[in-house]
């Protein structure tokens, strides 16, 4: 097909709830490592990796020789039978999981990752009653678009009850008006009255992400989690980590983004990056939420060989390469550079999140914070024509989202910063057009 016949048939022949970046939809014809190429054979710069996926490079040699070993070996069977790269893989699991969290159910998404741990929390306690985040994602089945708490995000008439949104730590846009410390972490303890006048007293548990991704990498002070989950215990409750976005390295030094809090998670789910592009979702438990998940369960895909031994490549290359400390230290770098970004450009109001999950939102006005829109919309026009892939967030979609693969280097950053910085320039002169 032409990139015109591809244009028209994605018009033609997806739901129009299909969303895509950019006035004209970029339509990609393959990739390698940190590049992805389009149809006329450009190449662009990969700092979104996919949303997050491209956790070792697209394409990876070691992780796409160990898929086409196993794809011609055994494909599919379900899981009604035992397959080694399953057990192999839960087995790997367990030994980098925080604490006592050991037990791993295998789907095909984040969605269905979240689903799994929501109805775990509510066999284990017994209750029905879940708290999230306001500003979350957590997925788009009828129950994870419950639980997220971005509007854009939620569809009328989709929403399921026993769901209640608590405040998150946005200390950019305090929503208690508040400055970090001298706030006491207000946010997190405003939970208890949360509890105390939104549910029966009982709750199932707490579902959050350690960074919020689609939130814009809203990022929350060290004891914001140790507060909430502290809070949720003692009404019965078990503590869900979300780390659709955080883990494996990402927000450098440590596997799992609540890790950096000093938080024990009861249940942790995941997806993208593990399968560094095959679909694969995560729900692991402590045996004890493992075990009160009653009733037998099938997922058809789940447990797949072949996704299964994708996910364990990406993990051992992850730890023989010392990713996580380079998600540290390169991370930091990135961090370096985009706060002379924030220097030097106006519109730049913030710079947050951890390792190689950066962010800037952007704004109208440092003093009045009015969200920059439509700026942020060309900015993302002006860096595909610099042939940069960023992203785009934050519940107003004024956040660039900064994401790279985990093996990247000083070099790459340099590169990024360069075309990155071009793009404000543009940006700023009025160069390119909105969206
Ligand atoms: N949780 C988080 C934190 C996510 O970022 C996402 C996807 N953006 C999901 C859940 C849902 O994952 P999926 O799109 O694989 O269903």
């Amino acid at each position: 097909m032409t990139k015109d016949e591809i244009v028209l048939a994605n018009q033609d022949f997806l739901f129009p709830a299909v969303f895509h970046y950019y006035k004209e939809p970029l339509v990609i014809a393959r990739a390698k490592d940190q590049f992805v190429y389009d149809t006329d054979g450009n190449q662009y710069l990969d700092f979104f990796g996919g949303i997050l996926t491209i956790s070792v490079g697209h394409c990876n040699d070691r992780v796409n020789a160990a898929v086409h070993q196993q794809i011609d070996r055994l494909e599919h069977v379900s899981t009604v039978f035992a397959t080694e790269p399953q057990a192999a893989l839960a087995k790997r699991l367990a030994e980098i999981a925080p604490g006592n969290v050991r037990q791993s159910f295998f789907t095909n998404s984040g969605t269905e990752a979240n689903e799994t741990a929501i109805l775990a929390a509510r066999c284990y306690t017994g209750s029905a009653e879940i708290i999230a985040l306001r500003h979350s994602y957590h997925g788009r089945s009828a129950l994870a678009m419950s639980l997220t708490g971005t509007s854009t995000w939620r569809l009328a008439g989709a929403m399921q009850p026993g769901i209640v949104h608590t405040a998150n730590a946005y200390c950019y846009r305090c929503p208690f008006g508040l400055t970090y410390p001298s706030c006491n972490v207000q946010c997190a303890r405003d939970l208890e009255d949360v509890i105390r006048s939104s549910t029966h007293g009982r709750v199932a548990g707490i579902i959050a992400e350690p960074i919020q991704g689609v939130g814009g990498f809203i990022t929350p002070p060290r004891e914001y989690f140790q507060i909430v989950a502290e809070i949720v215990r003692r009404h019965g409750g078990i503590f869900i980590s979300d780390e659709v976005q955080t883990a494996w390295g990402r927000t450098g030094g440590k596997w799992w983004g609540i890790e950096q809090y000093g938080v024990q998670p009861d249940v942790i789910t995941s997806a993208k990056g593990l399968g560094n592009g095959l679909p694969i979702g995560l729900t692991m438990a402590t045996p004890e939420v493992a075990a009160g998940l009653r009733g037998a369960s099938i997922s058809t895909f789940g447990g797949n060989p072949v996704t299964t031994t994708a996910a364990k490549a990406v993990i051992d290359l992850v730890d023989e390469q010392n990713l996580m400390a380079n998600a540290a230290e390169t991370g930091a770098y990135l961090r370096e550079k985009l706060d002379e970004l924030r220097e030097k450009h106006p519109l730049i109001g913030e710079v947050r999140g951890m390792g190689l999950m950066q962010a800037l939102e952007l704004v109208r006005s440092r003093t009045t914070k009015e969200p920059a829109v439509e700026e942020t919309a060309r900015l993302m026009e002006a860096a595909r024509a610099n042939r940069l892939l960023i992203g785009k967030g934050g519940m107003f979609g004024n956040v660039i989202r900064i994401s790279p693969p985990l093996n990247i280097r000083q070099a790459d950053v340099d590169a990024f910063a360069r075309a990155l910085d071009a793009s404000l320039v543009q940006c700023a002169a009025g160069d390119v057009s909105p969206r």
